[in-house]
């Protein structure tokens, strides 16, 4: 045997050995094709489709995600899989390596994938379909009981829907554990109550001061394409790259990703008030920032997402909130803002743009909400939607709860059914279990940032000079390019050192909006 042959030959011995993998990966790869195709249709679907192309791109989207669907449940890909993991051991690969990763999250995927039953499955989309247009109509007629029956019947199917998925102590876990994977009510139920009893004597103290900040100047007239240009240069700056994305307008705002090089993020421009664009370009652009960071090392693999939507909201929120609403990032851009809206921003300064931009004030509307009250309307909703799954509150007595919790959380109370308990599309769409990602998000976004600041404490110095690198070099380290190697709790204890923790969220607000409240003053 010659050199050369003993070497092809040990290769041969390794793609032997790995040869389910590889084929595991092709057939994965595939399925990863088909869904971001699809992806690509929504996006256009909510850019430029003309209305008249409605009903065929129903049944295109239709189409691709059955196809996916039934590659991906096919006993194919539990065979293939089944000669992955074995393989793996084999090898004696590493359990941090991406291909050990990549064989266990696949089992996690497939598993929930295949508990549930297809016409099962068939039978909660026909019916979310209808419930999201049954909710359209209520809402439009300001009526909860048109839409009642329907969420009867998601409630219900939610119920089934997790005893199939399986869950130890509480249905809801099954539930959030698609969104949040291993989150559970035993974890988010303390959180949730530590933040409430936090917030909400905080929230008490501000709107005791409510005079003591004006946002007055963000009201004024802001020329749309201006606000589009501004908006545009602060996300690239942060480094969202458009040579690998875009941005376009939308009714609603979203982020997209078809691959790590093409991430496509869409915002909304509201002429008289100047924090819809901006604000909601740098939360996108969060979003964005973390998809385009995704090692490329997982690229058309299961790995190439989200760790979960928590740690994807924490990014959106980091970069909104804890950059684009802080003292500094405000000084720098102030003289940019003037230029660009030398009339409604002349007579204007840092103080006064930072302090508007974080104006508290209770409000209907969870989407509008600052970051004082944003997690009192996610608890109302997560108390909510988990009494409705127990069976401890009836829907017909939804909207009279949803009030009363209102006014126990917020103070105020909404004054009628589509600013209240209908405002949001979510339980119309089947989605119970969602809302928890949104505050789990929040939380982490102070603790990564205070985490990023003690091993790079460049980072400040650099927002104030709009150099946003150093922070955005640690997020990339710490939790981009991981994708979904490991679980949210892995992540969070490998980038700060410990588990999900409130207190620097806590602290973060307090000393924020006392200082901006002056509430040490009384
Ligand atoms: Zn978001």
């Amino acid at each position: 045997m010659t050199p050369a042959t003993a070497v092809a030959g040990l290769v041969g011995d390794f793609v032997q050995q790995l040869q389910h993998l590889q084929r595991l990966k092709e057939r994965l790869t595939e399925i990863h094709n088909v869904n971001a195709a699809r992806a690509v249709l929504n996006w256009d679907q909510s850019t430029y489709m003309p209305p008249g192309g409605a009903a065929a791109r129903a049944n295109q989207l239709a189409t691709l995600g059955a196809i996916g669907h039934r590659a991906f449940v096919d006993p194919e890909t539990a065979r293939l899989l089944e000669g992955a993991e074995r393989e793996v051991r084999a090898a004696g690969l590493d359990a941090d390596s991406d291909e050990a990763r990549l064989v266990h999250v696949t089992r996690r995927d497939y598993d929930q994938a295949t508990r549930v039953p297809a016409d099962f499955v068939e039978e909660m989309a026909r019916a979310h379909a209808l419930a999201y247009e049954a909710w359209v109509a209520a809402r439009a007629a300001n009526n909860f009981a048109d839409f009642a029956p329907w969420l009867r019947k998601n409630v219900e199917l939610a119920r089934r829907q997790a005893g199939y998925l399986g869950y130890t102590e509480h249905p809801y876990d099954a539930l959030l554990d698609q969104y949040e994977p291993d989150a559970t009510i035993a974890q988010v139920q303390p959180l949730f109550d530590h933040l409430r009893a936090a917030l909400v004597p905080l929230l008490r103290d501000i709107t005791a001061h409510v005079d003591r900040v004006d946002d007055a100047v963000l009201h004024r007239p802001y020329d749309k394409e201006t606000q589009l240009r501004f908006s545009e240069d602060v996300v690239r700056q942060f480094g969202y790259d458009f040579a690998r994305g875009r941005l376009d307008l939308t009714v609603h705002p979203f982020a997209t990703s078809f691959s790590r090089d093409d991430v496509r993020i869409t915002t909304r421009v509201d002429p008289q008030f100047l924090q819809v664009c901006l604000m909601g370009t740098m939360h996108e652009a969060g979003h964005g920032l973390y998809e385009q960071g995704i090692g490329a090392n997982l690229a058309g693999t299961p790995l190439a997402g989200a760790a979960s939507l928590g740690i994807h909201e924490s990014q959106s929120r980091l970069w909104e909130n804890v950059v684009g609403r802080s003292e500094s990032f405000w000084r720098h851009y102030v003289p940019l803002a003037q230029r660009a809206f030398p009339a409604a921003l002349g007579d204007t300064d840092a103080e006064t743009l930072y302090r508007a931009f974080n104006k508290v004030s209770p409000s209907q509307i969870r989407i509008e909400a600052d970051e004082v009250t944003y997690n009192l309307h996610l608890m109302l909703r997560f108390e909510l939607e988990r009494k409705l799954l127990e069976g401890s509150l009836a829907v017909d007595d939804l909207p009279e709860a949803w009030n009363a919790a209102m006014q126990d959380y917020l103070g105020i109370t909404p004054l009628n059914d589509a600013e209240g308990v209908l405002q949001d599309m979510h339980w119309s769409g089947g989605l119970i279990g969602y809302f928890p990602t949104y505050t789990i998000g929040t939380v982490l976004s102070v603790q990564f940032y205070e985490a990023a600041v003690r091993d790079a404490p460049e980072i400040p110095d650099g927002i104030a000079r709009a150099d946003f690198a150093p922070l955005l070099g640690w997020l990339q380290e710490r939790i981009y390019r991981h994708g979904r190697k490991f679980t949210p709790d892995e992540l969070v204890r490998r980038a700060t050192g410990r588990s999900i923790d409130p207190e620097p969220y806590l602290r973060y607000l307090r000393d924020k909006f006392g200082r901006l409240y002056g509430l040490s003053e009384g």
